[in-house]
């Protein structure tokens, strides 16, 4: 669309005009302010609708600098508006945008076909776009937009060099067609059936049949489903049969004839006469439907031109289904990804900007494009690329990711924005890019030969490449092999806090529970809430319950740990303010841990102060060890069990009653089970790892990623940040999508982690990235997609990795971040 500003004053009848610049060029139409691009050549048409009314927009859209405006004759503008703007008033601001775009569409000579019909509209336009793009350039409505809005917005996007147009139409009320068809004039005519659609304005189908017929009253040609007597009978009453073309399968004389449909599985073959001519058609679908939107538009490119069906007829095999909305899928990495992967052309690139431009809760997201080449003959190359570029700068893309040798070669149409370009989808999937995008809409949009579906599945799944497979029999195995250790009788309490040291503290607290430990021990009381909100019903302890979760304790049947005189008066005064009585709670005895807990000292007084009331009941008594796996510190550890000991008969005494006791961590456990006292609390173990050399345990936790892309370096290449990765010799590089954001230790850089892939350790090699890390497959036979393991499994365990580095498995295995996907399985 292209017009002076008093040119269109010129066409659309105002009843009043207020030019400020006469002379402005107009270039866009805009009716829904949310679609605004280039503001300066943009005209505002503000229309009344059942859902809303442009003029509310208007200084909205003057403040983003547009400054021309259609308006109703009755509006009444800011004199800021009115002050710089160019401002038409009109009796109908539709009918102003329809009679533009009529006058815009009289401009060219070329055929338009006109579609119409109750089913199939949009499908048929499409199949005619794709089988005529192989010999013309062809404009075409976007998607469905065939109402008395969509159609002038369709015209519009006619340009000189189309050589055909399509256009659909559609109605829902009598008096509707006859403003399409004014503004339309098709040469040619599709009517494809007619059926109950829209129906509610209309006396039968006969009425809403003849409405519909209205868009032909001038047109060539009309093509029909001959055996549709319900249709010939309307052209016949309407004085259109004359022109009418139809395919049939039953009758020979028809100008089509469709002799033999034979359908297999998932294609037809089709025998047909057209014009004396014999084809052999193959068609991707078996639906009726399909093939009946596949014959009007195969009869119509006969229409258009007797020679057109002998190009198109191979074609017929390669025809797209019609997706009608673009889908919107959550992804991982907070990545919201609109799926238009069915196929790829400069208008549907538009519509497909425009629909991510205007989802407002995409904002703060980057908008990031992955796009196949366009395969649009009828443009020059060059000229299509520039228009694509020029459109993705407009839409204020942040990235684009191009996908085809055409693409590839045009890449520099694109400088202005981050680009990438891979000659195929298995390249860019092959890559690490994928697992990079995060916290972006991205627009995947590719014709149907570049299988970008592909691309969608890979985004839309939470990234899981990395997943920590986490074996449930594994850990009942290893409470079963701890209850062994200590005397019958004595209570387990499982500790599952810190999310079960990065395990999922659900599945696990689950597992636990079909097991009957006695106890669970989370850090904080939200810990325990998300238990109890799950369904787990063991009793859980808080162990570092914080001052203002005494509702959620209430409120969720957690018990806290009290470990100091002004802790227990608070809880006290909140929990008598509440009613109760005998409220459990636990008592930590600080025996030497110095962290947590009373000095042995303050046990007499505690106890006194406890036994002085009964809001607060005692539940257990216990301390905690501070070096049970070291063999050089257990004389201390000896003096912990016997300063606690003290303590607990002390308060027993004064207490007239025994709590539980209990003192024992997996390595007190493991190495002084004499020690077990009423209760020991279990947590490394559970999880696989043995804190003493001599006694194993079962492994429970196993960390996998995949191999993403191995490259070859040449001699003197150096690998990753800072360059600390070198490679005098040159070899082989694999890149993982693990990182230190992802609870891969940096400290595993350069060489100090190991990796197994089909069962041959590798070294890392550079530094560790934020989310990838490389390691150096020089020599291995390694392929892309290979599993990698990281630990568990045949890489080394989580001991192992943990000296490695100077630290524990407890700092490995719960620094894994959450976006590892957890795995649970038995056996
Ligand atoms: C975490 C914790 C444990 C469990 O220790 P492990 O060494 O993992 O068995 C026991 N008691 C207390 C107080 C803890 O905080």
């Amino acid at each position: 669309m292209n017009y002076r500003i008093e040119e269109i004053a010129a066409c659309v009848h105002p009843v009043e005009v207020s030019l400020h610049q006469a002379q402005q060029q107009i270039e866009h139409v805009l009716t829904d302010s949310r679609s605004l691009t280039d503001a300066t050549t943009t005209i505002f048409f503000a229309l009344r609708t059942m859902t809303g009314d442009g003029h509310r927009y208007i200084n909205v859209l003057h403040e983003h600098d547009v400054r021309s405006f259609v308006v109703a004759r009755d509006a009444v503008l800011d004199d800021s508006v009115l002050a710089d703007s160019n401002v038409l008033y009109v009796r109908d601001p539709l009918e102003a945008l329809q009679r533009l775009s009529g006058a815009w569409r009289r401009n060219f000579t070329m055929p338009v076909v006109g579609i119409t019909g109750s089913n199939g509209k949009t499908t048929v336009k499409e199949f005619l776009y794709q089988l005529l793009s192989y010999e013309k350039k062809v404009v075409r409505s976007p998607r469905s937009f065939n109402s008395q809005l969509g159609v002038p917005l369709s015209l519009f996007k006619i340009d000189a060099t189309d050589e055909v147009a399509i256009i659909e139409a559609g109605i829902s009320q009598p008096g509707e067609m006859e403003r399409l068809q004014r503004i339309i004039r098709p040469t040619y005519g599709i009517i494809t059936n007619i059926g109950q659609a829209h129906q509610e304005n209309f006396i039968d189908t006969v009425e809403k049949l003849d409405e519909k017929l209205r868009l032909f009253k001038d047109s060539e040609r009309i093509v029909y489903r001959a055996d549709d007597a319900e249709i010939e009978e309307g052209l016949r009453r309407n004085g259109l049969f004359e022109r009418a073309v139809g395919w049939s399968t039953k009758n020979p004389e028809a100008p089509l004839f469709v002799k033999e449909m034979e359908r297999e599985t998932a294609l037809t073959h089709i025998e047909c006469i057209l014009d004396g001519k014999a084809y052999k058609l193959q068609l991707p679908f078996t639906d009726k439907a399909s093939l009946e939107n596949a014959m009007h538009a195969f009869l119509l490119l006969w229409v258009l031109s007797p020679d057109l069906p002998k190009c198109a007829a191979p074609h017929l095999a390669e025809l797209e289904p019609v997706e009608m909305r673009l889908e919107v899928k959550e992804g991982g990495e907070d990545n919201l990804i609109i799926n238009d992967a069915y196929n790829n052309d400069i208008n549907s690139l538009a519509i497909a900007l425009d629909f991510m431009q205007r989802r407002a809760l995409h904002a703060g997201k980057r908008r990031v494009l992955i796009l196949s080449d366009i395969l649009q003959s009828a443009f020059l190359t060059r000229n299509l690329y520039r228009m694509v570029a020029d459109m993705v700068k407009r839409y204020e893309c942040d990235m684009i990711i191009g996908i085809g040798r055409e693409l590839c070669a045009y890449q520099e149409s694109f400088k202005e924005i981050e680009g990438y370009f891979y000659t195929d989808t298995e390249s860019f999937l092959r890559s690490s890019l994928p697992g990079k995008l995060a916290n972006s809409v991205i627009l995947v949009k590719g014709a149907r030969n570049y299988r970008f579906e592909t691309i969608v599945e890979r985004l839309a799944q939470k990234i899981n490449e990395t997943v920590m497979e986490i074996n449930l029999e594994a850990m009942a195995e290893n409470v079963k092999s701890i209850r062994r250790h200590i005397p019958q009788g004595v209570k387990v309490m499982a500790m599952v806090k810190a999310n079960a040291y990065g395990t999922g503290a659900y599945e696990t607290a689950k597992m636990l529970e079909e097991h009957h430990i006695d106890a669970l021990a989370v850090a904080v009381a939200d810990e325990g809430k998300e238990l109890r909100k799950k369904g787990i019903l063991t009793p859980i302890v808080v162990m570092d319950p914080e001052v203002n979760a005494f509702s959620t304790l209430i409120d969720y049947n957690l018990d806290p740990v009290v470990f100091s005189m002004s802790q227990f008066e608070e809880l006290y005064y909140k929990i008598d303010k509440q009613g109760f009585d005998h409220f459990p709670i636990h008592l930590e005895i600080d025996s030497g841990m110095h962290r947590l807990g009373f000095s042995p000292q303050e046990a007499f007084a505690v106890a006194e102060r406890i036994s002085r009331q009964s809001v607060l009941s005692v539940r257990s008594i216990f301390s905690h060890l501070a070096a049970a796996d070291e063999p050089q510190n257990d004389e201390y550890t000896m003096s912990q069990i016997k300063v606690f000991s003290e303590a607990y008969d002390k308060m027993v005494a004064v207490l007239g009653y025994k709590p539980i006791k209990h003192i024992l961590n997996t390595a007190g456990i493991m190495r002084f089970p004499q020690y077990a006292f009423d209760m020991v609390r279990l947590g490394i173990g559970l999880y696989g790892v043995s804190p003493t050399p001599e006694e194993k345990l079962t492994p429970v936790v196993t960390l996998r990623t995949t191999l993403l892309q191995i490259s070859d370096m040449p001699p003197g290449s150096t690998v990753g940040y800072g360059r600390h990765g070198l490679l005098p010799k040159g070899g082989k590089i694999g890149i993982i999508p693990i990182g230190y954001a992802d609870g891969y230790d940096r400290r595993f850089g350069c060489g100090v982690g190991k990796v197994a892939i089909r069962g041959k350790l590798y070294p890392t090699i550079g530094n560790i990235c934020m989310d990838t890390c490389m390691i150096d497959l020089t020599g291995s036979d390694a392929q892309p997609g290979d599993r990698v393991t990281l630990f568990g499994g045949e890489a080394p365990d989580l001991q192992e990795l943990a000296d490695s580095i100077g630290t524990i498995p407890y700092e490995i295995l719960s620094h894994m971040a959450m976006r590892i996907q957890r795995i649970y399985y038995r056996g």
